[in-house]
């Protein structure tokens, strides 16, 4: 039998992305998935602003912007003739973020998600850690010290001992079924959709083509992907439309929902039916045993969710797991539960209402959805201290934002696996150096001055005004964990040195 610290089940984005954060604290984990090769499809290939941000820190944001495009606009058709032609943003009837107030990376990012999970385990290899395909998780038991997993090569049995497992085994989770973990919600029974990748002749530019005879709601779309001569398709249906699986009969349908013939598709790489599901575990955590991503919850594509917020559980996760496996308290892992829990039942009822809207222009006044996740927060959460009478804007449990300081960009400073303190005006030098001392590379500190706030995207002293700070009034402490959420906001060290228990 061998061991491993960490056994995670599943090679998708999840699975993944906790490796890499397991990895670069130097956790021995061993990433399983029964497939042989990573998935080869598209499907999740809208990357929000926050899942960026998230690249940043792993080490993976260059190369993730090197391969994708900037999400591109949405080119609605009536036969050949162009309708409109939106940004995502008009689809959504908000303002594009600002990058003045902290967000480096305002905007969707497109990338196939095979690129994506390729990135990402290039980025696990390199950081050391171990990824077996082909590699089937059976079986498994848990008691006090630890979880025995029987795996399966080939039809080979081998038995792997780690201290925790994950279930990042997407949707269908045998971890899941296993630990016989409630998965409740409702399917909806009568829709389908029918996605894949394939080349396409007859369409120039670079848009997500939205093809009809006049009628949005029987449109058939085409997503120019960037860095392939391919592009995705997406076509909902009821149950009793699903044609074959075959180009030929992909392309009847979009000849007739087009009510065109001159765009022919060839060279179907991936395609697949599915009924949407929106459902989420009543538990995310069962002793030693975790489930993150599909696993934990799944729901409509609409809003471009799954992939990310299966990401942000993984990041979640990883830096608890890691701290308790270095010797601080268990309890740690429980707060995983406490604030992923209502982000998974926030993007169920996002995506629904993505999915119901179904290309409908929002009502007036209707508010829309945070699906960029920037303003996804843990408020209120097991880990989130705010000591102030009258917290601010920017409060104990949101994102960390970004601004330029004196000594440097803060997601700069915030890149890594440690805490960071930051001291927000020159009166904070002195608690600072206190809170920091004996601490090590734990965690990294800064003391900001004012400076003078300009509306230029990385001034001098926009860090005052990201954090909601006033530059005239008290100092103010504020630790960013590692995941780059803000932990405790204090004006005096003991809430923060009480904090670093985790
Ligand atoms: C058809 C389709 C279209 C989608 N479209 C979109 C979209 O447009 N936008 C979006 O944001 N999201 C989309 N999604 C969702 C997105 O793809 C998922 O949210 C994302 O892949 C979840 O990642 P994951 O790592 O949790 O699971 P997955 O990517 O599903 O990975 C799970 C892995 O676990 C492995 N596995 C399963 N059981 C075992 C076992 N017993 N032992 C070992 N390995 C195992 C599987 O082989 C798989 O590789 C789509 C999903 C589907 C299915």
């Amino acid at each position: 039998m061998t061991t491993t610290q960490v056994l995670i089940v599943g090679a998708g984005p999840t699975g993944l992305t906790l490796g890499c954060e397991l990895a670069r604290r130097d956790i021995d984990c061993l990433v399983v998935d029964k497939a042989p090769r990573l998935f080869p499809g598209s499907r999740g290939k809208g990357l929000q602003p926050r899942t960026l941000e998230v690249f940043d820190d792993l080490g993976v944001l260059d190369a993730v912007l090197a391969a994708g495009a900037p999400f591109p606009s949405f080119r609605m058709y009536q036969g050949t003739h162009v309708q409109w032609t939106r940004t995502l943003h008009d689809m959504l009837g908000i303002a594009p973020v600002e990058r003045v107030h902290g967000v480096p990376y305002p905007d969707a990012w497109l990338l196939p998600q095979w690129r994506t999970d390729e990135l990402l385990r290039d980025r696990l290899l390199e950081l050391g850690g171990r990824i077996e395909m082909g590699t089937e998780l059976v079986d498994f038991v848990q008691d006090d010290t630890g979880v025995t997993a029987t795996l399966s090569r080939n039809g080979t049995l081998d038995r792997v001992h780690a201290r925790y497992l994950v279930g990042a085994d997407g949707g269908g989770s045998f971890v899941r079924k296993a630990l016989g973990v409630g998965f409740e919600g409702e399917t909806f029974e009568t829709e389908r959709t029918l996605i894949g990748d394939v080349r396409a002749e007859g369409l120039t530019g670079t848009y997500c083509h939205v093809l009809t005879t006049g009628d949005v709601q029987e449109r058939f779309s085409l997503w120019s992907m960037p860095g392939t001569d391919y592009y995705q398709f997406v076509a909902s249906m009821t149950a009793d439309e699903v044609p074959e699986l075959t180009v030929a009969a992909v392309q009847k349908i979009l000849d007739e929902r087009s009510g065109r013939s001159d765009i022919r598709l060839f060279d179907l790489n991936w395609i697949s039916v599915y009924r949407v599901n929106v459902r989420m575990v009543d538990r995310f955590r069962v002793d030693r045993v975790f489930l993150a991503g599909d696993a934990a919850h799944v729901h409509s594509s609409a809003g471009g969710q799954g992939l990310n917020t299966s990401i942000q559980d993984a990041y979640n996760l990883g830096w608890k797991l890691a701290a308790v496996l270095s010797g601080v308290p268990d309890g740690l892992l429980d707060t995983y539960e406490d604030e992923r829990f209502p982000i998974a039942a926030q993007v169920l009822d996002v995506t629904t209402h993505s999915h119901r809207r179904n290309f409908r222009a929002p009502e007036p006044g209707q508010g829309s959805p945070d699906i960029f996740q920037l303003k996804l927060n843990y408020r209120g959460g097991p880990l989130a201290v705010d000591m102030r009478e009258n917290p601010g804007a920017v409060r104990a449990g949101d994102r960390a934002p970004d601004a330029q300081c004196a000594e440097g960009r803060l997601f700069d400073l915030f890149r890594g696996p440690h805490f960071t303190l930051l001291g927000f005006g020159a009166d904070t030098a002195s608690s600072v150096a206190e809170v920091v001392r004996g601490q090590g590379d734990r965690v990294r500190a800064r003391v900001i001055e004012p400076g003078i706030a300009t509306d230029a995207t990385f001034a001098v002293g926009a860090a005052f005004r990201n954090y909601d700070i006033d530059p005239a009034g008290p100092g103010a402490l504020v630790l960013v964990r590692p995941d780059g959420y803000i932990g405790v906001v204090a004006t005096d060290p003991a809430p923060i040195q009480n904090y670093l228990i985790w």
